[in-house]
C-alpha cells in the first residue's frame, strides 16, 4: 500500500513539473513571437515577395496602395518638355564606407559626413550606397546589369536617391576594395574599408539625369523620394557583376505604374 502512495506522489510531482515547465515555456515564447513580428521579413520572391509586401506588415501599406511608387520604366520620348525651376548640385568628394550584407543587398554606409546633394540650397546628405541586380529602373523598357542607389537625406527626413546604372565592361577600380570585402551573408560582421571612394570618379562624366518623385523601392516603400536616375551607365567587369549576383541573384522590385507623374530630364551641376 505504502509503495502505491509513493508512486502516486511521484507521478503527481512529475505532472506538476511538466505543467510548470510548459507554462513557463509558453510565457517565455510570447515575447519572442512578438519580436519576430516586428522584424518580420520580406523578400524578392515567394510568399513574402513584392506582390505581398503590403500584407507582410501594416507599416508596408504604401507598397500596395501607393500611387507614386518606384522603380519605373523611363520612356525617353515621354519625358516632360518644360524646364523645372530647380537647381540641383552635387557636392561629392572622397568618402569612407563600412559595408554590410543586410540580407536584401550590400549596404555601404558612409562614415564621412560632407558629401551631399543640394536641391534649391537645401542640403541632402549622402548616408550610403547599396546595389540591385539586375537594375530596378528601365530605360525604354530595357534593364541594365545592375543599379546602385546613392541615398541622401535632409535633417528633417526628406529623401533623395541617385540611381546609377551599371553595365558589363571594364573592371570598376573605385569599387574594387568594396567588392574584395563584400560580406557573403548577413552573419558576417560589418567591414570597414581602408581607402576612401572618390565619388566624383565613380559617377559617369555626363551628368544628365531623369528626375521624378517616387518611393523607396523596398519596404516600407515610403513615398516623396526625389529620384535622379543617371542616363549614362558606369562599367563593372563581368567578374564583379557575377560576384554580386552570386550573393543576390535577383534583388530588384518589379516596375511600378507611372500614373500621373512627369519625368524631367535635367543636368546635375
Ligand atoms: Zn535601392
Amino acid at each position: 500500500m505504502k509503495k502505491n502512495y509513493v508512486i502516486a506522489y511521484v507521478t503527481f510531482a512529475i505532472v506538476l513539473a511538466l505543467v510548470a515547465y510548459y507554462t513557463m515555456e509558453t510565457t517565455e515564447q510570447a515575447p519572442v513571437e512578438s519580436e519576430e513580428q516586428l522584424t518580420v521579413n520580406w523578400s524578392y520572391d515567394g510568399e513574402t515577395g513584392p506582390q505581398q509586401w503590403m500584407n507582410v506588415s501594416a507599416d508596408y501599406a504604401a507598397c500596395g496602395r501607393g500611387e507614386l511608387q518606384s522603380p519605373i520604366n523611363i520612356e525617353v520620348s515621354n519625358t516632360a518638355k518644360e524646364e523645372l525651376d530647380e537647381e540641383v548640385k552635387l557636392n561629392y568628394e572622397k568618402a569612407l564606407f563600412e559595408i554590410e550584407n543586410n540580407g536584401h543587398t550590400i549596404e555601404a554606409n558612409s562614415t564621412t559626413p560632407d558629401n551631399s546633394l543640394m536641391i534649391n540650397d537645401e542640403e541632402y546628405k549622402l548616408t550610403g550606397i547599396h546595389f540591385h541586380s539586375p537594375s530596378e529602373h528601365q530605360i525604354n523598357g530595357q534593364y541594365f546589369d545592375m543599379e546602385a542607389h546613392l541615398f541622401h537625406e535632409t535633417k528633417d527626413g526628406k529623401m533623395a536617391i541617385i540611381g546609377l546604372f551599371i553595365e558589363s565592361g571594364e573592371e570598376n577600380k573605385e569599387l574594387a576594395e568594396m567588392w574584395a570585402n563584400m560580406p557573403k551573408d548577413g552573419a558576417e560582421a560589418v567591414k570597414v574599408l581602408k581607402n576612401p571612394i572618390n565619388l566624383d570618379q565613380l559617377l559617369p562624366e555626363e551628368k544628365n539625369v531623369y528626375q521624378y518623385v517616387g518611393s523607396l523601392t523596398s519596404p516600407p516603400c515610403t513615398e516623396g523620394v526625389n529620384w535622379f536616375v543617371l542616363e549614362q551607365p558606369i562599367e563593372m567587369s563581368n567578374e564583379q557583376i557575377n560576384q554580386f549576383s552570386s550573393i543576390f541573384l535577383q534583388n530588384n522590385r518589379p516596375i511600378q505604374q507611372l500614373n500621373n507623374r512627369d519625368v524631367y530630364k535635367i543636368e546635375l551641376d
